[in-house]
């Protein structure tokens, strides 16, 4: 299937990023304008976005701390990314099919602001699996922590823990490392 133009360029972009400069807890990060991310967190995004065939603009990355309250700590560390859905015209059900693929990809993206339990901007707030060490503690309990995280079926939301996952349907972890979408792995466009 032939890929629209801004598609190939994003994996142009993908295979070009870099990591410039190194953080001493969270490790090294380049840049997509001012926002900050590593290497993984980049890539992943990028070829979930690439496999969903949707335009990416990533509106907030990490090192981060206190630029936005409805995010507590989250954006503290690197492993954390946000991007944009309905401000550049992703449906609900478009940005589902990107959170789904991100899921092969080794990052969870929770939809927020697009119909789920909060009403924040609309966005996706991606958290890499795994990657324990780049991130703040917060981050990873998006995913990881029992009953709230994203791995029990919870929403990620520290402050409303009841509220459960809302999005695609789950599945198992898997991290951009093993995942059959990196290209280190021998995936090719
Ligand atoms: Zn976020």
């Amino acid at each position: 299937m032939k890929k629209p133009i801004w598609v190939q360029g994003q994996l142009n972009d993908m295979f070009s990023f870099r990591e410039t400069a190194k953080h001493s807890e969270y490790g090294g990060y380049g840049y997509v304008g001012n926002s900050r991310m590593n290497k993984a967190t980049h890539d992943a995004i990028m070829m979930a976005y690439y496999l969903a065939e949707q335009p990416l603009e990533f509106s907030q990355g990490g090192l981060n701390n206190g630029v936005e309250g409805a995010s507590a700590k989250t954006h503290d560390g690197l492993g954390v990314a946000d991007t944009r859905t309905t401000a550049i015209g992703i449906s609900k059900d478009e940005a589902f099919r990107v959170i789904s693929f991100g899921m092969d990809c080794g990052v969870i993206l929770f939809a927020r602001g697009m119909g789920g339990p909060d009403s924040m901007v609309p966005h996706l707030h991606g958290v890499m699996v795994g990657m324990r060490s780049t991130m703040h503690p917060d981050t990873y309990d998006q995913i990881y922590a029992n009953d709230w995280g994203y791995a029990d079926g919870g929403g990620g939301l520290e402050g409303r823990k009841s509220a459960r996952w809302w999005g695609p349907p789950r599945k198992p972890l898997v991290t951009w490392e093993n995942s059959k979408y990196n290209p280190k792995n021998g995936w090719k466009p």
